[in-house]
């Protein structure tokens, strides 16, 4: 009766995470005290940042017996229940684990969006942002872990990283190529490791997108080939039905260990001098001291340390100590959203994302919707690129309509006007295609899936969002048009980096040397 009452009034993704959290079963804590052992002067290593790459760092440097400590700004990430749930990534942005940062004003993009800014989230707790991202496990292409060693990032060319990935992973891949009714097993992939590869897609939608993708002789791949041309079905990383981040799946089981101890709470780690309980406290480290602090974290500390480009260090006056040219090389895949109406019922929208059934499906069973990130498929190809380059355009389809909670949101950040206009002209059986910008000299590929019988079967029909103001003076489809919808829609796309940038010792460049070892210090131990 209760379970049947509670269902009936969920109509928000606030009521939604209350029910869950009413019936699930009690989420895991952390064992009391855990976080509280004595904080001792030295260690042999001391980690700062405990999100993706920190996480793994500090429990693998535990197994040598070396005594370690991870400092960690944010809090646990088990104190809120969409951690847990893979559906619910999307909403952790804008909480409190998130940093929260905007990007400053763009002068030459972000048009249609409020104050021309984007939003950038980024993890603050234990997993970092591993804990609140959308799952997706792409392991990148061969020729871009090439590309680096030649420049000279040695000894991480694909060949050399390949047995850390495969060490990373346990795998659960489907054969789609054969309508998913195989069992994948791949040479290339792992099958032993912590984090956990499922591959799922959201709705059947996924169907239609395989079918168009054959049409235009796009082959069923693994989203982690070494070159991958093709269409996949979405691989995340998702353990029986939960997230499985760096802070579940590598660190919380090593903490056991006696000689890893994790501080977290509170700001401020300057190699390391560290604020705990309004309390300054220094620690020392015998051998090294690792920062993984993230793509801004990371930037951010060394800046304050006095470790960056020495003009703006000194326009915040902060004393100088290397100038590096931290921050300089900051990347991300930029995304641009398409939006197409279909005339039947087979995407995710507010009226059928948390029906009964599918509620009820997660709570008993750990099935269904909720254990997704919410994707269908990706397709990578290489337009205008021969093949042994590598794909310059990534698409990540996903069921989700394109309705007013979500063009709304920060996530977003529209205009207004923009927003007003677009919902005059979707249905609420849309579906989305995110166009990942990684490296190309056209989009237009994109639209050619238009062509294709199978979504002319869904009657799938592009839905022009450019506005008054934003590109609809422009010729439609005209090379102009498009570079003006780029300036305007173009937003963050999730995957920065490089603001520390690898490299040779003698190129201007490198903030680290290819053993991650500050480029100044090298310079200091040469004299
Ligand atoms: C919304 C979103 C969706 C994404 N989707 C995907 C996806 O589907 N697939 C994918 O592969 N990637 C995705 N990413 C990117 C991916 O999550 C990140 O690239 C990756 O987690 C970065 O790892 P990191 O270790 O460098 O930093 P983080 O995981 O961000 O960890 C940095 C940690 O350092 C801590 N920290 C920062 N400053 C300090 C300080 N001063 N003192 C102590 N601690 C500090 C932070 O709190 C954080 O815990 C997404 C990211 C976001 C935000």
């Amino acid at each position: 009766m209760f379970l049947g009452e509670s269902l009936l009034k969920i109509s928000s993704i606030a009521s939604l995470t209350n029910f869950l959290s009413l019936v699930l079963q009690p989420r895991p804590v952390d064992p009391p005290g855990i976080f509280e052992t004595p904080i001792s002067n030295t260690y042999d290593y001391i980690v700062v940042g405990a999100g993706s790459a920190g996480s793994i760092v500090a429990t693998r440097l535990s197994e040598d017996c070396a005594n370690v400590l991870l400092l960690e700004a944010g809090g646990t990430d088990l104190d809120d229940e969409r951690t847990q749930i893979p559906l619910m990534w999307f909403f952790l942005q804008g909480t409190a684990m998130d940093w929260g940062y905007w990007t400053v004003p763009q002068k030459f993009s972000h048009r249609a969006m409020k104050n021309e800014r984007s939003y950038w989230a980024r993890g603050k707790m234990i997993g970092g942002s591993s804990a609140m991202n959308a799952m997706g496990f792409v392991r990148g292409s061969r020729f871009d872990f090439e590309q680096w060693e030649r420049e000279g990032a040695t000894g991480w060319g694909y060949d050399k990283v390949l047995p850390y990935f495969k060490k990373l992973e346990n795998a659960k891949l489907t054969d789609y190529g054969n309508c998913g009714n195989f069992i994948l097993y791949l040479e290339t992939r792992g099958k032993f490791g912590p984090i956990v590869v499922n591959q799922e897609s959201a709705t059947p939608l996924s169907f239609f997108h395989l079918k168009a993708a054959a049409e235009m002789n796009l082959p069923v791949i693994d989203c982690s080939d070494q070159n991958p041309r093709g269409i996949c079905v979405t691989q995340s990383n998702i353990k029986n039905g939960t997230r499985c981040n760096s802070g579940n799946c590598y660190l919380r089981p090593a903490l056991e260990r006696q000689n890893l101890q994790i501080l977290f709470r509170k700001n401020k780690a300057v190699g390391v001098e560290f604020v705990k309980d309004n309390k300054t406290i220094r620690v020392f480290a015998k051998k090294e001291v690792i920062l993984s602090a993230g793509v801004i974290g990371s930037a951010q500390i060394l800046l304050l340390s006095g470790i960056g480009p020495t003009e703006h260090l000194r326009q915040m006056n902060i004393n100088v100590k290397s100038n590096l040219p931290v921050g300089k090389n900051m990347q991300d895949h930029l995304d641009f959203f398409l939006k197409y109406n279909i005339n039947m019922s087979l995407n995710t929208n507010s009226e059928n994302f948390a029906t009964p059934r599918r509620i009820l499906n997660f709570v008993f069973n750990k099935k269904g919707i909720f254990t997704g990130s919410g994707g269908d498929v990706n397709v990578f190809t290489h337009t205008c690129r021969k093949m042994n380059e590598g794909p310059n355009i990534q698409l990540t389809i996903i069921p989700t309509a394109y309705e007013k909670d979500a063009v709304e949101d920060l996530f977003l950040n529209l205009k207004n006007e923009v927003v007003k206009e677009h919902l005059k002209r979707v249905n609420s059986n849309s579906f989305q295609v995110i166009l990942y910008i990684l490296k190309p000299k056209s989009i237009r590929f994109t639209r050619r899936l238009e062509k294709t019988s199978a979504w002319k079967s869904i009657n799938a029909t592009y839905i022009r969002h450019d506005t008054p103001n934003h590109c609809s003076e422009i010729e439609y489809d005209s090379d102009d048009y498009w570079e003006c919808m780029l300036r305007h829609f173009t937003r963050r796309g999730d995957h920065q980096m490089g603001t520390c940038r690898m490299g040779s010792v003698n190129d201007p460049s490198s903030v680290v040397d290819p053993r991650l070892r500050l480029v100044h210090y090298l310079e200091q131990i040469q004299e």
